[in-house]
């Protein structure tokens, strides 16, 4: 039987310190699990690649322990306006005021400083971070997989996760393809730090919908500010990626003596999403498992929502409480969301990317004639709810509310923190969750707490629908409704 301690080096091989390894596996070592984690680098990558993040992942790193150490160093975005090349708003995103996790919807952070904080956090957790050391081979022999380092030892783990980014060694060597959305495009990057006090070129992200250069403006935390200018055809990385071009490129929005190009690189932008995401003992988790364009800012957000989703479930199997067929309902929940986000950013793309003056000229009347009858566009991320399955019952499936509860020392406190990582029992009142039905929950280590105890619970049953609302420990609804429901079939193996 796999369990905690039982026969192997570790619990769960991460494979990858990008942030979606090391989110996870500070998540899984903060639920007591031994967790070594290996990466090719011994440093972060130095220079910042994601830019933006959601309010979802700020709860993630609420659970990991730093999020309140991550506030002060990001700032929070307004929103994302598409502009014709004469600066005519075709359409505004405003982020929401309010969001369901407390968090502000959309956040933008230095990718390397918050990586740092990442891994700190997870050793303080009691993750084993091996840095310097490239996994090159793993093996999965029925009841544990073993990890060849390219310095010839080996690891045993009863689970692995090749969070090895987009070029994963794992999902090469296991074979697995990609399904390709039909999305490519070559673009620039520019990274700059402002001098001397210049003001950011625009105060909400820009996609400026120009034919003749398609290109997006990106507030990050001051000093800095990104650009992107979509290749032409016929360009190369060797032509557009010089100084010179780049100083002619960012010239209608700053004046290139003002700033300082911090890194400048070409990237191309893909939407692939891995065709299996578990064989057997070993899972794929963020790039390795699926790419998107950066339009929506989201690539990250999707891995660590795999981490999120995963922490909890190989906790259990971990700990035998349930079958490693739990696993499934990994990819089975996850791919759906992934497609919806890189559907959406592939869509933004193919709008964006428009260089046939007809075309954006048909676009542009369409988009303007659309907002003079509408106005602008209030939201959070895009993402479809859960579908019902194996641990998605009545009324589940959405991100549950997230209140300010009061503590026991009178003080406010986030619901998360009050409960821990943990299913969340929310009830109108005590005779909505007889004792009876609730010691089965409570023997899965549930916090059942109650709007008389807790008023501000009414926010969560409010949002949710319902008189009891059941809370998974990845703080997605598992069931709402008027009576406590029965704890899934797949986890009752927990309590005999
Ligand atoms: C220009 C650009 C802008 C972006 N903007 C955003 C944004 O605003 N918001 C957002 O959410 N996302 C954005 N993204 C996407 C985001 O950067 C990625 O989705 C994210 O970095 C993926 O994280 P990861 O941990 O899965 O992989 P990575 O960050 O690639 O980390 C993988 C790690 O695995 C290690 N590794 C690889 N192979 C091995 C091996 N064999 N053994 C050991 N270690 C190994 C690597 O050294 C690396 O540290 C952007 C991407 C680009 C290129």
């Amino acid at each position: 039987m796999t369990g905690i301690g039982i026969g192997t080096d570790c619990d769960v091989a991460v494979i990858g310190c990008g942030p979606v390894g090391v989110v996870l596996a500070g998540l899984l070592a903060k639920r007591g699990l031994r967790v070594q984690a290996f990466d090719r680098d011994v440093d972060v990558f130095p220079l910042p690649r994601a830019a933006h993040f959601d309010h979802e992942i700020m709860r993630v790193f609420q659970e990991l322990g730093c999020a309140d150490a991550i506030a002060p160093s990001t700032i929070v975005n307004k929103g994302m306006d598409f502009l014709t090349a004469d600066r005519q708003v075709l359409l505004s995103m405003r982020a929401s005021e309010r969001t369901t996790s407390g968090w502000p919807a959309s956040i933008m952070f230095h990718q390397p400083g918050v990586e740092h904080m990442l891994r700190t956090t997870a050793v303080a957790n009691g993750a084993v971070l091996h840095l310097g050391h490239a996994v090159d081979h793993v093996d999965d022999r029925g009841d544990q997989v073993v990890l060849r380092l390219d310095d010839g030892r080996s690891v045993t783990a009863s689970f692995a996760v090749a969070a090895d980014g987009a070029r994963s060694t794992v999902r090469k060597q296991l074979g697995i393809t990609m399904d390709d959305l039909e999305f490519e495009e070559p673009w620039l990057v520019l990274d700059v730090v402002l001098r001397d006090g210049t003001p950011p070129p625009s105060d909400v992200a820009l996609q400026v919908c120009d034919p003749a250069r398609p290109h997006t403006l990106v507030p990050m935390p001051w000093p800095r500010f990104r650009f992107e200018f979509m290749l032409l055809p016929g360009e190369t990385a060797e032509s557009i990626n010089t100084p010179q071009r780049a100083r002619e490129l960012m010239a209608p929005w700053v004046d290139p003596d003002a700033v300082e190009v911090e890194r400048s690189a070409v990237y191309t932008f893909h939407g692939l999403i891995a065709r299996e995401w578990r064989r057997g003992r070993v899972l794929l988790a963020g790039d390795a498992a699926h790419q998107t364009p950066p339009f929506l800012g989201q690539g990250m957000c999707a891995g660590i929502r795999d981490a999120a989703n995963l922490a909890w479930k190989l906790d259990a199997c971990c700990r035998g409480v349930a079958a490693t067929s739990l696993l499934d309902t990994y990819q089975a929940e996850r791919e759906p969301q992934v497609r919806a986000i890189v559907g959406a950013a592939v869509s933004f793309g193919r709008i964006i990317c428009t260089t046939d003056p007809q075309v954006a000229a048909e676009r542009n009347a369409g988009m303007l004639a659309a907002r003079s009858a509408g106005g602008g566009t209030t939201t959070e991320t895009p993402l479809p709810p859960l579908t019902e399955g194996p641990l998605i019952a009545h009324g589940g499936g959405r991100l549950a509310v997230q209140p300010r509860v009061t503590d026991a020392r009178g003080g406010a406190s986030r619901l998360d923190d009050l409960a821990g990582q943990t299913w969340v029992l929310a009830a109108r009142s005590r005779h909505h969750v007889p004792s009876g039905l609730a010691a089965p929950w409570e023997s899965l280590g549930a916090w059942v707490s109650t709007a008389d105890e807790h008023p501000e619970l009414h926010a969560l049953l409010d949002a949710a629908g319902g008189d009891v609302a059941v809370v998974r420990p990845d703080r997605y609804l598992y069931a709402v409704g008027e009576q406590l429901p029965d704890v899934p079939a797949i986890l009752q193996r927990a309590h005999p």
